[in-house]
């Protein structure tokens, strides 16, 4: 009934014409967190760029980082990059066909590892992401948290018994594109739904109460100050960026140097305050940001520039920095060619 449905109303998306590995991962790994219609356009990007592993594997970092620019969640890219580089270097270019093996490469969980295995190779393992959750959260009309252990191994179980041997790559999507299209968050529309007679919160009126998540905790608020140092070469205004550690928050980002404290104001600069403070919301944090220009921010301890960074046009618009700073970045400039 489900196949049936799906294979009726799935929605035509390019990478589900004809399913091969490495387009099935470009189109996981940016779906992650992306919509459907603007992740599309960049998947037909990425395939044009870098068409093969071997393409992606050798490509600059600054490339790919310029390409994913508006996706946000940098680490994808690099994972990607790091990804493609360990497939070319230790597995002669040959992706993982088993998704245990999808698993070992950087950056890809056990979502991803299972939908291109069982997508591309039909191996028959379970895809839970956010919508297959609510739906059998709803179906099965589960009580324990789905973010909790309990709750987890319960969707995991029925997963794992629903899915079809004979095609669990459609039974697999077909999970999916039920959540991503009927079963909605807010509203289902459950008189078009293929599984509407054997589901239990439709039965019990709970659906709206579906899935149960714990409390979270209220996110952390936090300072950040960037420090802007310029400097005048020629004709043209250059400020200092760096590239920030692979680890942590904007991990491999450029960006202006940048303190994060779990303070109210900006400490530990006297510089003069261009811009602040300036709101961002992350999954745990809440920053409140500060741009401030010191003339040093380029020094590193023993005096000399660090190795990290380098001056660059204020005008430069090819660098992926932290979606922070680029909201803020046309106020800076205007700024910056005036001081
Ligand atoms: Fe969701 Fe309604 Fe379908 Fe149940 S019947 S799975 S609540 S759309």
């Amino acid at each position: 009934m489900l196949l049936t449905w799906y294979h009726i109303h799935a929605r035509p998306l390019p990478w589900r014409d004809a399913p091969e590995p490495y387009a099935t991962w470009l189109s996981e790994v940016i779906l992650q967190q992306t919509q459907v219609a603007t992740g599309t356009a960049y998947w037909h990007r990425f395939l044009d760029h870098y068409p093969t592993v071997e393409d992606l594997a050798s490509a600059p970092i600054e490339s790919i980082m310029g390409l994913w620019k508006g996706l946000g969640y940098y680490s994808r890219a690099r994972n990607l990059h790091a990804a493609a580089r360990a497939v070319v270097h230790n597995h002669q270019g040959e992706l993982p066909i088993l998704a245990k093996d999808w698993q070992r490469l950087p950056g890809v969980g056990a979502y991803t590892a299972a939908a291109i295995a069982s997508i591309c190779h039909g191996e028959p393992v379970p895809v839970v992401d956010g919508n297959v959750q609510r739906v059998l959260a709803r179906v099965f009309d589960i009580l324990d948290p789905v973010d909790r252990k309990a709750g987890r191994d319960a969707i995991r179980s029925w997963s794992e018994a629903l899915i079809s041997r004979e095609d669990p790559g459609s039974s697999n999507q077909a999970w999916m594109e039920l959540g991503a299209t009927v079963c909605k968050p807010k509203n289902p529309q459950c008189g078009k739904c293929p599984v509407q007679v054997g589901c239990l919160a439709r039965k019990r009126d709970t659906w709206s109460a579906r899935p149960v998540k714990q409390a979270q905790k209220p996110p952390v608020a936090m300072t950040v100050l960037f420090r802007v140092s310029l400097r005048q070469r020629k004709n043209t205004r250059e400020w200092w960026i760096e590239r920030r550690p692979e680890r942590g928050i904007w991990g491999g980002m450029e960006c202006f140097p940048a303190t994060m404290e779990e303070e109210s104001a900006p400490t530990g600069c006297d510089g003069k305050a261009i811009l602040g403070p300036f709101e961002h919301a992350l999954t745990h944090r809440k920053l409140t940001g500060w741009f401030v220009l010191d003339s040093g921010a380029q020094i590193a301890h023993d005096g000399q520039e660090k190795p990290n960074g380098e001056w660059v046009p204020v005008e430069d618009d090819s660098r992926a920095w932290p979606r922070m700073v680029e909201k803020a970045l046309s106020e800076l400039r205007t700024w910056a060619v005036k001081n």
